[in-house]
């Protein structure tokens, strides 16, 4: 990222709709990732965004919810509009996150006990930059989760006003 410090970095502002991004990041998982099943709940959200900041967003939501539930589950993508927000979720059906480590795990190299004994990889920064992607674009994340149950994290985007 070609960047100065944390908020003047340049946005390349662009409006577009945010499920077409969403479908598309989806393709492409799904052609590197067949152990899971897929689905996908899309309304049309137009949003003013970097487009490709809020891909990688989308791809460290997805890769978390690869990474923390089991083969076979179901991860399921969705696009909304909420109160002039689009809301992006992903909602897995994994290892879910422990309630003293929900308020943690936007934190830099935070990673929960479960995580850090799993086989995969991690460095813990997926969500500290998701985050602030997020917070970059005015939006924010929203995390419900439970354990063994699954997760869905959601990025909040203000909603680009009618053309
Ligand atoms: P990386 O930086 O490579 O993404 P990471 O996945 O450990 O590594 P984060 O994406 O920042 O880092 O996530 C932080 C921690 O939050 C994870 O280590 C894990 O404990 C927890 N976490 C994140 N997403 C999920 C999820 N979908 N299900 C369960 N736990 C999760």
């Amino acid at each position: 990222l070609a960047r100065g410090d944390n908020n003047t970095m340049s946005l390349q502002i662009e409006r577009f709709e945010l499920s077409d991004l969403a479908v598309e990041v989806l393709r492409e998982t799904q052609m590197i990732d067949g152990g899971h099943e897929y689905d996908s709940r899309v309304m049309p959200v137009f949003i003013n965004a970097d487009k490709s900041l809020i891909k990688q967003a989308m791809r460290i939501l997805i890769d978390n919810a690869m990474k923390y539930s089991p083969q076979g589950k179901r991860i399921t993508l969705s696009v909304s509009g909420e109160q002039g927000y689009a809301r992006l979720s992903v909602q897995d059906e994994g290892i879910g996150i422990a309630p003293d480590a929900v308020p943690q795990i936007f934190d830099r190299f935070f990673r929960a006990d479960e995580s850090r004994a799993r086989a995969t990889g991690g460095t813990g920064l997926g969500l500290s930059i998701a985050k602030w992607i997020t917070e970059r674009h005015g939006g924010h994340m929203e995390v419900l989760s439970r354990q063994d149950i699954g997760t869905r994290i959601s990025i909040m985007l203000p909603a680009a006003p009618e053309a």
